[in-house]
């Protein structure tokens, strides 16, 4: 029961229309690109912080979300690392989150890149997981180190008998490939202790905290 460490997350502060919410901007960033240059600042702007937080005696983990389209680029890898060079991070304590459905995609393509990613030292973690169609051979292959499992599930945990053996079935997968297991979306005590119950790692949700600013934190 002690905090491992945050996800990062996006909001805009327009001057005039107040905070934006990421949904109603990453999908335009997405189409018009402009998530390649966000994303990056992203990662910049995450390990530093991350950094920061280590300086001042603080061990958290750092989690950043990326998009299909920044894997499609060469040049990711070396982003990442001039990120983790750049603010003098250790690697071990930044994960990337890659979706399910972006990371089944292209599975050798992906496979290669993850590969690249995991010499840096760092985590890879698959994201909304369960919501995709992973083929499980490749989930396999793939070198990643945890699942995070998605809200659905765990919003039906202590309601609905389905949810409940789902999710079982989501944590026993991990602890099979060897993974870590966290669960997202946790908003009651009754789905954590369902959750100790079976086995899950970590947890995420609005009953920990809601999104914080850096200092908030
Ligand atoms: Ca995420
Ligand atoms: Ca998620």
């Amino acid at each position: 029961e002690r905090v491992g460490g945050v996800e990062e997350l996006i909001r805009w502060r327009h001057p005039t229309r107040g905070v934006i919410p990421p949904d109603a901007f990453i999908p335009i960033a997405e189409a018009s690109g402009l998530i390649i240059p966000i994303g990056r600042w992203v990662l910049e702007q995450a390990c530093l912080q991350a950094a920061a937080w280590h300086e001042n005696g603080y061990p958290l983990d750092i989690s950043v979300n990326v998009s299909a389209r920044q894997l499609e680029r060469t040049e990711f890898v070396e982003e990442v690392r001039a990120a983790l060079h750049d603010s003098g991070l250790d690697a071990a304590t930044l994960t990337l989150e890659i979706t399910e459905t972006v990371l089944m995609r292209k599975p050798d393509a992906t496979a290669h890149l993850l590969g690249e990613l995991k010499e840096l030292g760092l985590r890879i973690a698959v994201d909304d997981f369960g919501t995709g169609y992973s083929s499980l051979a490749y989930l396999r292959q793939f070198p990643v180190d945890a699942l995070k499992i998605d809200r659905t599930f765990i919003t039906g945990l202590t309601l609905s008998g389905e949810a409940h053996a789902l999710t079982h079935t989501l944590i026993q997968l991990g602890k099979a490939l060897g993974l870590q297991t966290l669960a997202e979306g946790v908003e009651q005590h009754s789905q954590v202790r369902q959750l100790q119950h079976e086995g899950c790692d970590l947890a995420q949700g609005f009953l920990f905290a809601r999104p914080l600013t850096p200092d908030a934190v």
